[in-house]
């Protein structure tokens, strides 16, 4: 699958976790973390051909400190403008090793090698690269698309089970907003990890057709990918982070964001219930934890910086696989959903 961007066209390759590692250039940089350089040991010799870099796993590796540590290597080892930067690992590798190919020597070349569900689904495919700093999430990152993205779903057997039900989150909501008949393969039979592979292409592909329709994020058509998120950002940030994982607050704001999208008119009942009902099915919490107060998360999300001064926004669906983006929703109308729909 090619997906174009302003700078050249990538190519997504579907391959077993052998061959993807196989495809590792002899003297490119790899970082990955942890848990990943364990996961990957029945082909260690594919990668040690290569220089390695593991991180500790975790968000907080999204940092400053640590986007200094794998720029200091690269330059430490030789890297040359035209050696290859792997990012071998979930989202945060990703974004933290996207983000050191973008800046290092003004860009060098990045191929990516997702190793979860969510990476593999979302955040390597479109470009978006970065890191956190201590006032908020992404708020450091560039717009770098790879050079290449190499897809096995092979690497989701060693992955827990909390992660990939953590990924399931954003293929339900591909189908939410883009494709009816995913949510239907959905129902009938919920994400494990056997045969995804079908499904992880689908998502890719529905993804891929909306970055390049609006790759820099500037009509709005790429915001429509952040249904579930404008709820569920919020509600990762009044927990501080912990607690639950990205792919569970999201489920739980795409539950909030199907009732407000019923509230505005936007849709039928049950749509919004199908929303919660696959959800709930599929194992990801659908209500919100008891400790965060509806007046924090309506704080929250007057904050986010999607919301300007425009009042809130919202990507709403307004059908079975349909949605549009939505500005300027009174806050009356999130406040009264809010505490409806997890009354
Ligand atoms: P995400 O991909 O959800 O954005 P992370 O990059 O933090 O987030 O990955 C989630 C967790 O899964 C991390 O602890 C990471 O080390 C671990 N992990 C990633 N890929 C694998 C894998 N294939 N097998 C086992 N654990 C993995
Ligand atoms: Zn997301």
């Amino acid at each position: 699958m090619t997906v174009r961007s302003s700078t050249g066209s990538y190519e997504i390759v579907f391959d077993t976790p052998d061959s993807a590692l196989r495809e590792i250039p002899q003297g490119a940089y790899v970082i990955t973390d942890e848990n990943v350089w364990a996961a990957v040991e029945p082909w260690r010799d594919r990668i040690e051909r290569a220089n390695c870099l593991v991180l500790p796993p975790g968000e907080q590796s999204k940092s400053i400190e640590t986007y200094e540590r794998c720029v200091r290597w690269l330059a430490e080892h030789r890297a040359s403008r035209r050696s290859p930067v792997v990012a071998l690992g979930g989202g945060v590798i990703g974004d933290l090793a996207g983000f050191a190919a973008a800046t290092y020597m003004r860009g060098v070349p990045l191929l990516q090698i997702p190793t979860t569900l969510l990476a593999q689904v979302d955040s390597s495919v479109g470009g978006k690269v970065g890191i956190d700093l201590p006032d908020g999430k992404n708020l450091v990152g560039a717009f770098y698309p790879p050079t290449k993205v190499l897809v096995a779903s092979g690497f989701l057997a060693t992955l827990p089970r909390r992660e990939l039900i953590n990924g399931a989150a954003e293929v339900w909501k591909y189908g939410f907003i883009m494709d009816n008949a995913l949510v239907e393969a959905l129902e009938a039979e919920p994400i494990e990890s056997a045969d995804v592979e079908p499904i992880i292409r689908r998502c890719i592909e529905l993804k891929a057709r909306v970055v390049e329709e609006d790759e820099h994020e500037t009509t709005g058509l790429r915001a429509i990918l952040n249904f579930g998120h404008t709820v569920g950002h919020a509600i990762e940030k009044v927990q501080g982070y912990v607690g639950l994982k990205h792919g569970e607050a999201i489920a739980i704001g795409m539950v909030a964001e199907a009732w407000l999208s019923r509230r505005l008119g936007l849709c039928e009942e049950s749509v919004a219930e199908r929303v919660a009902g696959g959800l709930a099915k599929q194992g990801l919490p659908t209500a919100k934890p008891e400790r965060v107060t509806i007046d924090a998360l309506v704080e929250a999300m007057r904050r986010d910086k999607k919301a300007d001064r425009e009042g809130l926004a919202f990507s709403l669906l307004t059908g079975p696989g349909a949605c549009k983006l939505v500005q300027n929703v009174p806050e009356r109308d999130v406040i009264e959903v809010l505490s409806r729909c997890w009354a």
